[in-house]
Formats: C-alpha cells, structure tokens, sequence
C-alpha cells in the first residue's frame, strides 16, 4: 500500500515515521526541493498546480492525503479523478479560507468570534464599527503562525493598514480576551465511532505555537464534542483534525480554526499517547481498526523556534524526546520540538 502525502514538511516527515511500522509505503510531493521528508521517500518537486506531475504523482499511490491546507482546490479534483484524496475537497476548500470557514461554523450554530469581510479601507472602518477595539485584520488565505495579521488598536491604527494587507482578501474578526487556548484532536472513519484524544492547552508566543500539554479529564472536551461531531458530518470527514478554540473570561468555548489534517499541538501523542496522531491519521484514511487515544503519560511539548541549541546539549535531557526537522534556522520557524515527560 503505497500512500501519496501532498506536502513533504515535518508533519509529512512524522506522517511517514509513523507509518513505516505498519509496513506502509509512501510518495511525497512538496514544491521545495530542501523539504523535509525528501530523504524518507521518495519525492517529486513540482508546483501544486503542475497537472503532469500531479497526474504522475496520483498514478503512482494508491491513496493520497495531505499535510497542508493551502493546496489549491481544483488541483484537490484534479486528483479524484484518479485516486481518492481524503481528508475530501469540502474540509480543505472551506478551512484554507478564513471566511468561508467563519461562515461555515455560523451556519452550523458552532460559536466563533464575530467577523466581518475586508476588500478595502472603507470596510477597515466598518469593521471597527462592528467589532469595537481591538480586533484583528487576518489575510483570508495562506496566514499561518501569525502572519499576515494585525491588530487594530484604534482610530489611529485605521488609516495605517499596509497594502500589502489591504491589496488581499482579508477578514476582521473581533479580539477575544482568553482565559486560555486549547485544541482538540479528532480521528474519524467510515467504520468507527469518532474518537478523541485528551484535549490539549497551548501557549502561544507572537502568534506561534509555543508550548502544549495534555490535560487528562478537562470538562471542556465534552462540552466541544458536539461542535467537532457536527464539523466531522458536515465535511464527511475521515482523518485527524485539529480543532483550536479560546475559552474566553466567561468560559465560553469559541473556535479559532480548524486544521484538516495532523496538527502541531499534537505532537505530543508521538509519546504522550498510546497511538500518535500521525499513526491513527494513515488508520483511519485507510479505514483500518484505530488506534487507542488515552494518554499514557502526561507530558508537555515545546517548540524549537528560530535557533537550535546545539544537538549534543538537546540530548543531556534524558527525561525528553528531541524531534529535529532538519531545516535550516531562520526567525519564527519552527525547527524541532521537544516532549518531556512531567
Ligand atoms: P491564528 O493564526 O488565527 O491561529 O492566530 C494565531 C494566534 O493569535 C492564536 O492562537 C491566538 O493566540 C492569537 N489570536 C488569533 N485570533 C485572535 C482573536 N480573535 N483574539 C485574540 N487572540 C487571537
């Protein structure tokens, strides 16, 4: 069984780790020809709308996934006409756009912060109108660990919106003063009942992903289960997908986003649970028996953001697991991550 993943970064890498135990094989495609999982299987560098390589690539799997949202949605159904892709077209077209996937929680009852649509400067003093201060203007495609985002303080800030914001769909969407961030990750199959992990806290630091822990017995996952069952019908959905929600001042539970696909806050299950994101991911697109979700220890995940320490050091932690993605360090990006046992 040869499984195609769009998408050769880390998430791509941990996809194929975790899948090699269970005798699965795997082809990649990532424009990048630095990414990351190229040295793990075998790889074919093209853009995401190269339809000869596309086409080369569906031809040679049996079944293909992916890693990241942000692949074009013709080139999704360009590919079911020669395998099946899963998670579908409808979970990838809707989350990859942040208003489609507002509009798309408001019509299903599911509670998000209020938002607004943003083409140009008129709509900036609309949205300030509406939403009162501060609120944030996000790009509606492609914004991802903070970027392409700002927020808006006041009347000051209104006029100072770059263009390279105001040049793009964008949304406004409302501040939310949180008590704090969790996620929750699901894995669902035609011939399974959906299944959760333990909801996960997350801290996180200029917009990205900082640190996460496991919280065994939160309450706040039942009250949530409903809303992820009804995203998980709506979009026929069979795979892991990450739900991230604020609990605001008032203990409300309000959606952020949704990933459609293995997420960074859960890492932590590679260790901290008895059967990872990653392996239940390949179970369930392949409607294999899933694998069990219970935590097995608790244990807090930490990014390696921007610099590495030198790996030597890394290893002195002998209570830790050290994931190195083997990419080259730059600010904001994420180079690793480390799950210590608490
Ligand atoms: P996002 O890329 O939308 O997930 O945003 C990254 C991070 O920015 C979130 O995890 C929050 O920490 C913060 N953030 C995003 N949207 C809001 C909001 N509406 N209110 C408060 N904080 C936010």
């Amino acid at each position: 069984m040869r499984i195609g993943i769009l998408g050769g970064g880390q998430l791509g890498k941990m996809l194929v780790l975790a899948g090699v135990p269970l005798g699965l094989n795997f082809q990649i495609y990532d424009p990048d020809d630095s990414c990351c999982a190229r040295n793990l299987a075998p790889t074919i560098h093209g853009d995401f709308q190269d339809q000869t390589l596309l086409q080369q690539f569906a031809e040679s799997v049996d079944v293909i996934t992916y890693e990241n949202e942000n692949i074009p949605g013709d080139s999704i159904r360009f590919l079911q006409q020669f395998k099946r892709v899963v998670p579908g077209i409808k979970a990838i077209e809707i989350t990859q756009d942040r208003l489609l996937e507002k509009e798309c929680l408001q019509a299903l009852h599911i509670p998000t912060t209020a938002f607004v649509a943003i083409n140009n400067q008129q709509d900036v003093s609309q949205a300030a109108a509406l939403l009162g201060y501060p609120f944030l203007i996000k790009t509606r495609r492609h914004g991802y660990d903070g970027k392409g985002q700002l927020i808006i303080h006041g009347d000051s800030d209104l006029t100072t919106v770059p263009d390279t914001l105001l040049n793009r769909p964008c949304i406004a969407e409302k501040w939310v003063d949180y008590r704090r961030e969790f996620s929750v990750i699901s894995v669902s199959a035609p011939s399974s009942q959906v299944i959760f992990y333990d909801l996960c806290e997350n801290v996180h630091q200029k917009g990205i992903l900082h640190t996460t822990h496991n919280k065994p017995n939160d309450q706040a996952l039942l009250a949530v289960v409903p809303y992820i069952k009804n995203l998980i019908q709506a979009f026929s959905y069979q795979g892991v997908m990450a739900v991230e929600f604020f609990e605001d001042l008032a203990c409300n539970y309000i959606v952020n986003e949704i990933a459609p696909r293995v997420h960074n806050s859960g890492h932590w299950t590679i260790e901290g649970a008895y059967t990872s994101q990653f392996q239940n991911h390949l179970r369930a697109i392949l409607d294999w028996p899933l694998g069990n979700t219970a935590s097995r220890s608790l244990v807090r995940m930490q990014n390696l953001i921007g610099t590495l320490q030198n790996t030597e050091d890394l290893l002195k932690h002998n209570d830790s697991y050290i994931h190195l993605y083997g990419k080259a360090e730059k600010s904001g990006r994420k180079l690793g991550h480390i799950t210590t046992i608490i």
